[in-house]
Order: C-alpha cells, then structure tokens, then sequence
C-alpha cells in the first residue's frame, strides 16, 4: 500500500491586539506592551534559531552510552553485514572471529554481532531471531538491527533466510534473488522517522541491484539452483498462511513468502545501506496440492542443506563485493537526500540524535 504523505505544517499563533488603555496609568502601561512584545517576539525568534543551531550541531552527537557510528577512511576493507535467518546462526569460514555487544538508541539488536574476516573484506554477521531462535518475527527489533549494522560501519546488508514457494518450478532447494516485496505486517515498527523529523524515501526498487549482481554471480559459481528477482510477500506470522491466503498471495503473482524482510529493506533503505534479500525455498507454503501434509522432517531437512548452501553462497559473493560502493550507482546510499521534509527549526534535537548513524551523513551536511 503506497504511503500518503501527511501534511503535519503547524501556523504560527498571530499575536492578538489588546484593546487601547482609558486611563493614564494603564496607557503608559499600554504604550510600553508593544515593545516588550517586540522584544519578546525578537527574544523568541533568537531562542527558535538558537534551538535550530543547536538540533543540528545535536544531531552529530550519538545518545548517551551508545557508540559513535563507525566512519570508514578511504582504504579500509569493505564491511558487509549478513542477516542469517531461520537455520542460520553463524556464518561458515569467518577468521579472526568474535562476538560484539553493540547498543543503538532504538533498543537492543536480535543478539551480539559475530564480527570476523572473510579474504579481504570485513562480515558482521547477526542472527536475525538470536542465537537459538529466540525472536518471533513480529518481535524482532529490526530498526536496532539496521541502526547497528550501519553503527558499526557496514555499506552492505546481505539478507538470507527460509521462505516458501508460491511457484511449481521454484521447488525447496531453490534460492530467489528478491527484488520486489508485498508488505502485509501490520505489528512493527518499520521507520525511523516520525513526529520531530518526518521523512519518506523511495521504495519503488527496495533491493540494491549491484548487491543483486553478485549474489547472481556467487550462485552460478557455488552451483546453486537461483532465480533472479521475484516478489516476495511478508507476512505477520508467527502462523503460517491459511490456504485461502496462500491462494490469494498466488494469485497476486507473488514468488515467495516470509515474515522478516519487508520491513528490513524498507529501514535498511531509510538508513542508506544497500541491502539485498536471498529468499531460499524450503516448502511450496499450502497451496500445493501434492505438499498439502507439510511433512516437519523434511523441511527441516531442506532448511539445514539451504542454510549450509546459503553460508556458501555469501562467501563466493563477497569477492565481488571488494570495494567500498562509493556512491552506490542505484543511490542506495544516498537515498535521503531529498527526503527529510520537516523544516529545520521544527526538528526534534532528541530524534535527531537518535538518527546519528541511520541520518547522520545528511544531518550533519
Ligand atoms: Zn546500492
């Protein structure tokens, strides 16, 4: 559903005339209203700029007890975040490894963040639902997961997890390569932006298509049955579908369905990161008429052998993935440079402190 636009413009109050004093006293008192209410008005339109000034210098500041976001110096290796999903909790072939506490102003990310090397680029891995699976779709904190990611100094966020198939020909065992998404979550918060600092970036094309390109590239290398693009339809959950609903998702023309992404791409946007989502098949959901009986073992069995393929699949991603975008050519990084709507001295200093690593590079400009 397209976002409206909210018109949130508030009129200043027009100072309202007292009526003219009769007596002496009160007309001197009168006489010397208009000027106090000038000097008053000027006082409060320096306090408003002052206020300004300051909510801008402000938002260069992160939040107490949070950690500056991490600003990369030409030459330093580039640093891709992977969000593993359901079956994929640590990520295969990562040297030098270590898990990391990193707090964000918008609560704590789904665990610890596993940092670790992988040939010449820096991987921070996190597990999406926690380690051991701790977090239901609808309760994962995908705005602190995002925060962190770009805290820490990630250009990139690769996303893989399990999904299901609306498609005969996208059978368990195949990966899609997403690049569309039906959102139908209704329980999350799925911006950083609100009251204070009102903003609306694109999401007409939510994946980085350079990111695209080389999960193309690595599946073709790892020999890994892949489609490129599909639309992938979010869920609320933690329930699967009902069939009615997997009709109607089929109907829609829809590739796959999960719960988690549709959010994700939509804060790793608003965060200026490019993110690409690998959706890998691990059942045909219950619209099938042969896979109706889900049987438990095999999906399992699926998820497993999908979740090893996926560790894979990112390794031989990552050398194509070498340097630091830049200006990534689909604008991913640039993605709020038209898009804060809220004037400057309207601004909350709060939020925008909040934003130091999501907005920093176009509040500080
Ligand atoms: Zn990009």
């Amino acid at each position: 559903m397209a976002s409206k636009a909210k018109k949130t413009a508030r009129k200043a109050k027009t100072p309202v005339a007292k009526p003219a004093a009769k007596s002496r006293t009160k007309a001197k008192v009168a006489k010397a209203k208009p000027r106090r209410r000038a000097e008053g008005a000027s006082a409060a339109a320096a306090g408003i700029a002052r206020a300004a000034a300051r909510s801008v210098r402000g938002a260069a500041k992160p939040a107490a007890g949070i950690a500056k976001p991490h600003v990369a110096k030409p030459g330093d290796p580039v640093r891709i975040g992977v969000l593993g999903g359901s079956g994929i909790y640590g990520m295969a072939g990562l040297k030098n490894t270590k898990w990391r506490k990193v707090a964000t102003p918008w609560g704590d990310p789904s665990d610890e963040l596993l940092f670790g090397t992988l040939g010449a680029a820096e991987l921070v891995f996190l597990p999406r639902h926690g380690r051991g699976h701790v977090h239901s779709p609808s309760e994962v904190n995908y705005r602190a997961n995002i925060d962190a990611l770009k805290r820490v100094g990630c250009s990139d966020v690769i996303s893989v997890s399990a999904c299901g198939s609306f498609k005969e020909a996208l059978a368990p065992g195949t990966f899609v390569i997403v690049d569309q998404f039906i959102d139908r979550t209704f329980m999350r918060q799925k911006s950083f932006f609100g009251t204070g600092l009102v903003a609306h970036v694109s999401a007409a094309h939510p994946v980085c298509c350079r990111l695209g390109d080389a999960l193309e590239a690595a599946a073709s290398e790892a020999g890994i049955t892949a489609q490129r693009g599909g639309t992938y339809l979010c869920m609320e959950g933690p329930q699967f579908s009902t069939q009615a609903e997997s009709f109607l998702y089929k109907s829609w023309g829809c590739d796959v369905i999960g719960m988690t992404n549709a959010p994700e791409a939509k804060l790793a946007r608003e965060a200026e990161l490019c993110y690409a989502s690998v959706a890998m098949v691990t059942d045909y959901d219950c619209w099938h008429p042969d896979h109706d009986h889900v049987d438990v073992a095999a999906v399992i069995r699926v998820l497993l052998e999908n979740a090893e393929k996926g560790q894979a699949l990112v390794a031989k991603a990552v050398p194509h993935l070498q340097h630091r975008p830049g200006h990534c050519q689909k604008g991913c990084n640039h993605a709020l440079d038209n898009a804060l709507i809220t004037a400057p001295e309207r601004r909350d200093p709060a939020l925008m402190r909040k934003l130091d690593a999501v907005a920093g590079r176009i509040l500080r400009a």
